[in-house]
């Protein structure tokens, strides 16, 4: 018996099955390798689901991780610390780029943390209307869940917070005619990562901008998955120019570790008031100096450039491989649409050639590896690519 089998019969034993079966016994990581516990290396495609960043062990993570926990980890928020603030100051910032408007933000521990936070500000309107698109994900918590659209995911804990009427993705006529002054707040991903990569049209975040502001509803956009220099920009919305209300985050903020935010822009900011949120770990000063030393480190390595060109590389590359009909998506956030449904065998076969990547949807292969990632590190991959779709056919 191999020691990945008899940990994997432990795990069956132990945990409630949330999961299935996990796909490997991961042991330690070292730059985008992860090496399993019967000691098997894989190059990380998927980055712990766009988390990942800055890949594994990263020397200067590490680092901050130690000296930080050896000053404080966790003071409660009756008091406040200086990474917390430095944190505050320079999300904000990142998020509103070079529009002249306030940010105030919400630090909480996940991505469906920081959705809740946005649910919450959205009711502070005073309306209680939300729409959402079809295709949507934004999280597992009853009020993140209930702005999801997966009936699989939804139904089975039905009645969840309401009211929220799901709109198709990327159609602005049909956003137009679900919004009124009814409306408390609209929520897009700039990228439906979860759905398969799914970008809208150009010009439907600057549609939605209006038509949120036409209707005096906050526009809030999930860049979980999307933001922190996975598109190669900051923030995906960037790339489109708008200023949302609300920008939620999470993910790769911490490199690992976890952290989510809520970033309100302008007046959405003011919405709660003291004792109308809180949590006991969100903005603990561990969390905040991580997220701080990503962003010094995505900044110092030129990462969003960096992201943007190997990405395109990586796109261009896997865009000739036959029984690929497209690859969608910006930067280090990929859909790898196959033409067939087959990309959970596709995904088995990478993993046993020693490549993780995952299958989001029956014929698309999501990529979303550290953004350290160089294009030898990938060519592996790349020159792997066409035998393990070829294989699944
Ligand atoms: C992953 C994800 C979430 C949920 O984040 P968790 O940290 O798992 O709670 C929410 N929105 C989007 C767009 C995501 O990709």
């Amino acid at each position: 018996m191999t020691a990945s089998a008899d940990y994997l019969a432990r795990y069956g034993a132990s945990f409630i099955n949330t999961f299935g079966t996990p796909k490997l016994v991961l042991d330690r990581g070292e730059g985008v390798y992860v090496y399993d516990v019967d000691g098997r290396r894989y190059l990380d495609l998927l980055g712990g689901i766009a988390v990942n960043s800055l890949g594994y062990a990263h020397p200067d993570l590490v680092a901050a991780i130690a000296d930080q926990a050896g000053k404080l980890m966790h003071t409660s928020n009756f008091f406040t610390t200086v990474p917390q603030i430095e944190l505050g100051e320079r999300l904000g910032a990142l998020v509103k780029g070079s529009a002249d408007v306030e940010t105030r933000v919400f630090l909480a521990n996940s991505g469906s943390e920081a959705n809740e936070a946005g649910f919450k500000i959205a009711r502070r309107t005073g309306r209680t209307r939300m729409v959402a698109a079809e295709g949507s994900f934004h999280g597992r918590t009853m009020g993140s869940l209930a702005l999801t659209h997966k009936a699989a995911y939804r139904e089975p804990f039905d009645p969840l917070p309401g009211d929220v009427t799901f709109v198709p993705y990327g159609d602005a006529d049909a956003l137009a005619a679900a919004v009124d002054d009814t409306v408390a707040a609209v929520v897009l991903e700039p990228i439906q990562g979860e759905n398969g990569v799914v970008e809208p049209p150009q010009g439907y975040l600057s549609a939605a901008r209006e038509i949120t502001a036409k209707a005096g509803a906050l526009l809030w956009l999930d860049e979980v998955q999307s933001g922190m220099g996975r598109t190669g920009e900051w923030f995906a919305h960037h790339a489109e120019g708008v200023t949302p209300d609300l920008v939620t985050s999470a993910k790769g903020l911490g490199g690992g570790f976890p952290i989510g935010a809520c970033v309100a822009l302008g007046e959405a900011g003011t919405l709660l008031t003291p004792g109308q949120h809180g949590t006991t770990f969100g903005g603990n000063p561990l969390a905040a100096r991580v997220a701080l030393t990503v962003m010094d480190v995505i900044e110092r390595d030129g990462l969003l450039r960096h992201a943007a060109q190997v990405g395109d590389w990586l796109a261009d590359e896997l865009a000739t491989v036959p029984g690929v009909s497209a690859v969608r998506g910006r930067g280090l956030l990929r859909g790898v649409v196959l033409a067939e449904e087959i990309a959970p065998d596709v995904q088995q076969r990478a993993q046993d050639a020693g490549f993780i990547v995952n299958a989001p949807r029956p014929s698309v292969i999501r990529l979303a590896p550290p953004l350290t990632i160089t294009a030898e590190e990938l060519e592996p991959f790349v020159a792997a690519f066409a035998g393990l779709v070829e294989g699944g056919r």
